[in-house]
């Protein structure tokens, strides 16, 4: 199986409709969010599928949330959470 090369973790390559090939958590689980075998990303709404890694990784979040803002920014105090507004 292959491992995150961050944090080692076992992940599951999923490719996606356009070819992409997204890692993600071995277990199928229900979710929020989950990419289905199929490769479709499924969000707001419970559905059985993996889990992204790059939701779980416990290596790179922080710094995946830094690299896509511009580094003469600082970041936000509250992050954005579109899950936590759903409740
Ligand atoms: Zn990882």
């Amino acid at each position: 199986m292959p491992t995150c090369n961050r944090c080692k973790a076992p992940i599951v390559w999923i490719t996606t409709p356009k070819g992409k090939h997204m890692p993600c958590d071995p277990p199928i689980v229900t979710a929020p969010t989950v990419v289905t075998a199929e490769g479709n990303v499924v969000k707001d709404r419970v559905t059985l599928g993996h889990v992204p890694h790059w939701a779980s990784c416990t290596q790179v979040g922080q710094n995946l949330r830094f690299a896509k803002r511009s580094p003469k920014q600082a970041p936000k105090e509250t992050p954005d959470d579109p899950q936590g507004s759903l409740l």
